[in-house]
């Protein structure tokens, strides 16, 4: 056993009986196993909620006594039993869909680079859309039997938590969190140098590495906080998309340079590479290097690193593309371009793109030329993107330039609560869970009963009321410790009125400001006594963006306000174990981007998952999802350059007519027909089309089996 914790130095008490439970616990695949979850909560289900469904925490905490007991529980052994053989199954992929689908390829893993990963709230090293991603391809990997190694950072500060100030200004605090107690294995010495090493600002940083077991894949987090190194660098992997320009080239270069050493020095020998994202694209530079010191000449070396890897890009918003002055590379990279045998000027238009110029260095126009297979995350998205880079294939029509699209899916197994399982369960018989690959398995959704589906929402949306509502007044007690918030609140959220959702992070361009656009046409709309609506807001705004914060806050000024009635809530801290909350607790999903920044957008897709329909304008996913019986869509603007008024005036239109009515509309027993009627589309067409395991299969399918196996990609790749 490598140096670092073993379960047993993490869970010092487990009786003899049941000692396995530290094998689930170091495991994420406990939070998507149904057995693991209710074993873990029976434990302790009071300890269990206020550990955030943490099992380390949990275990670590809990009364011995309590542990004894259940050691002599038949109920619990045998649930134990159960538990532990899935996760043990986990050690073989025998029987998974890629093994059986291409029991051919026996090369290597793909190494999936991403700056951020979401696979459990209790690890809190990821901000957002893209880190939730990211974390649902690691776990539907595992599912499908994908050979897959995930390669990170470890952020011993994490993202931040959210509290606001009595204006409603958002404050950051650090989420500090100690990885020795957390599901991670220490892969390098304690005190000793690490894994491998970098130059960075011309000092050497020594990197170690941490491994989170998901499923059957494998997580490794990068961590530049070892003794060895200077102060400054120790804190490189402190914080997730810290601002400044420089310190995120420099974190891109531990992700990249850092990441590629750290396998080597694992013996992990990738046969695809797989950047999501630009800020992983120094990965396929690293590569570029180390061939050219074996003697092979750069273009050699180029055209081999193309031929292993994919890159997929996430976003048409400028501000999400990294690009960095010759000064900043030269300073924090040093004269790379020597070691590649080139000049700085040929190395500088590896990274040329024709929005930011010669002088910038851009990293998603240095993945797009160094990787065979490029992808946008839904249609319209790969569209958008060929029009943005098709510059770089000269003499080409936008539809001949080589970039293709996956749409985004969530893990369902994540996203789809417990209530809908069970509801399945009757509805579909036993064997559905199984077969959840198989379309045809979710046809049968659309046959469910109107009084199961509703009831079963109903009962979710009570619990997850409660858990909202008491989660709130925790926060009134404990952090502004005044009474007033609660007063202006009034009757705060009532689980028989209509309720909208709206959560994302506060970047302008999903205006969460559309709804308040004009404030007399909502309080009308929410206030209205016969069929009254309520909305709850959740989201974070970047650090550095105060715009975002603007927003958050005439959000938060407006859900203290008396004028609102109480009927306006804003839930602090969207995380993934919020979210999970408010997917349940609510009627509709709001989700209403400027067309077309949102690359997909997936949080539509896990409300279909909990029953819930998307009302959403033509973005995204959602242009392809959407069919007309799922949810609402707001037509495209006719001026797109300027739609916020047409695309509010649509959203009230719909919300008026359609939205009240439809959800108000009961039969004799309080059911509303017609819109279970739209439930069930809802979680028909996601669970069948926007599952992150049928994103993976066409992952598979498309990039990671043509690599794996050796073809041959596009002959005509874009000059280098
Ligand atoms: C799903 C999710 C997101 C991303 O949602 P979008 O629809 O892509 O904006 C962000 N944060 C959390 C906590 C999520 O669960």
């Amino acid at each position: 056993m490598p140096p670092g914790m073993t379960p047993k130095e993490k869970i010092p008490q487990l009786p003899e009986a049941i000692a396995g439970l530290a094998d689930i616990a170091l495991n994420l695949a406990w939070s998507w196993n149904r057995d693991a979850e209710s074993l873990f909560s029976r434990i302790d289900p009071v300890l269990w909620a206020e550990t955030r469904d943490d099992p380390l925490a949990l275990l670590q905490s809990v009364d011995p006594g309590r542990l004894e007991a259940c050691a002599t529980d038949e109920h619990f052994i045998a649930l134990y039993e159960r538990a532990l053989g899935s996760i043990r199954a986990l050690g073989s992929d025998e029987h998974t869909w890629f093994r059986l689908q291409y029991p051919e390829i026996a090369s290597g893993p793909v190494a999936y680079f991403c700056a951020e990963f979401a696979v459990h709230d209790s690890i809190p090293i990821y901000s957002g859309g893209l880190g939730i991603l990211a974390g649902d391809h690691l776990k539907s990997a595992s599912d499908l039997g994908i050979p897959l190694v995930g390669v990170g950072l470890l952020y011993s500060r994490g993202y931040f938590d959210q509290s606001f100030d009595d204006e409603g200004w958002q404050i950051n605090e650090d989420e500090v969190f100690d990885p020795a107690r957390m599901p991670l294995r220490r892969l390098h010495a304690e005190n000793g140098p690490g894994l491998a090493s970098l130059e960075v600002e011309g000092r050497t940083v020594e990197l170690g590495a941490w491994e989170m077991n998901v499923g059957r894949t494998r997580l490794i987090l990068l961590d530049s906080d070892l003794v060895v190194n200077d102060p400054l660098d120790r804190d490189l992997t402190a914080r997730l998309y810290e601002s400044g320009e420089e310190l995120r080239l420099k974190q891109e270069c531990i992700l990249g340079v850092g990441g590629v050493r750290v396998l080597a020095a694992l013996g992990i020998e990738p046969g695809c590479w797989h950047a999501n994202e630009g800020h992983a694209a120094l990965m396929m530079i690293e590569r570029i290097r180390r061939r050219v010191e074996q003697g092979a000449a750069f273009d050699d070396a180029v055209a081999a690193v193309r031929e292993r890897s994919v890159f997929t890009t996430h976003t048409p918003v400028p501000a999400g593309h990294d690009n960095f002055s010759f000064e900043q590379v030269e300073k924090i990279l040093g004269p790379v371009w020597e070691r590649l045998g080139i000049d700085s000027h040929r190395f500088m238009r590896i990274g040329f793109a024709p929005e930011t110029g010669p002088d910038r260095f851009h990293m998603t126009a240095v993945a797009i030329r160094l990787a065979r297979h490029v992808n946008g995350v839904s249609k319209v998205h790969g569209q958008v993107t060929r029009e943005i880079w098709g510059e770089l294939w000269p003499g080409r029509s936008t539809d001949e330039v080589p970039i293709g699209s996956v749409t985004n899916g969530v893990h369902n197994w994540t996203w789809m609560p417990e209530e809908v399982q069970i509801l399945l369960d009757g509805a579909l018989g036993e064997r559905w869970a199984e077969q959840v690959d198989d379309p045809e398995v979710w046809d049968r959704v659309l046959g469910i009963d109107d009084a199961a589906v509703w009831h079963s929402h109903q009962r979710m949306k009570h619990r997850a009321f409660r858990f909202l509502v008491e989660r709130a007044r925790g926060r009134w007690r404990d952090v502004w410790g005044k009474a007033r918030h609660l007063v202006a609140s009034g009757p705060l959220l009532d689980p028989e009125a209509l309720t909208l959702g709206f959560a994302r992070r506060f970047a302008t361009y999903k205006r969460a400001d559309l709804l308040l656009r004009h404030e007399e046409r909502l309080l009308d709309l929410i206030t209205d006594s016969r069929r009254p609506v309520q909305i709850v807001f959740s989201g974070k705004a970047h650090p550095a963006d105060d715009a975002g914060k603007r927003i958050l806050q005439r959000i938060y000024k407006l859900s203290h306000d008396a004028r609102s009635a109480g009927r306006v809530a804003f839930v602090q801290d969207y995380e993934m174990h919020v979210a999970r909350s408010l997917f349940r607790a609510v009627d509709v999903w709001l989700n209403v981007p400027r067309v077309p920044r949102e690359a997909s957008g997936t949080s539509g897709m896990k409300a279909a998952l909990n029953l819930v329909p998307q009302l959403g304008t033509m973005d995204g996913w959602w242009a392809e999802g959407f069919n007309g019986e799922n949810g609402w869509t707001i037509p495209t603007a006719p001026n797109p350059d300027d739609p916020d008024e047409w695309d509010w005036e649509q959203l009230f239109r719909l919300l008026e007519e359609e939205v009240v009515p439809l959800y108000y509309d009961r039969d004799h027993q309080g059911v509303p027909n017609g819109w279970v009627a739209m439930m069930r589309q809802a979680l028909w067409v996601s669970g069948r089309d926007f599952t992150s395991g049928r994103m993976l299969r066409d992952y598979a399918r498309q990039y990671y089996v043509p690599v794996l196996g050796g073809g041959q990609g596009d002959d005509d790749p874009p000059t280098v």
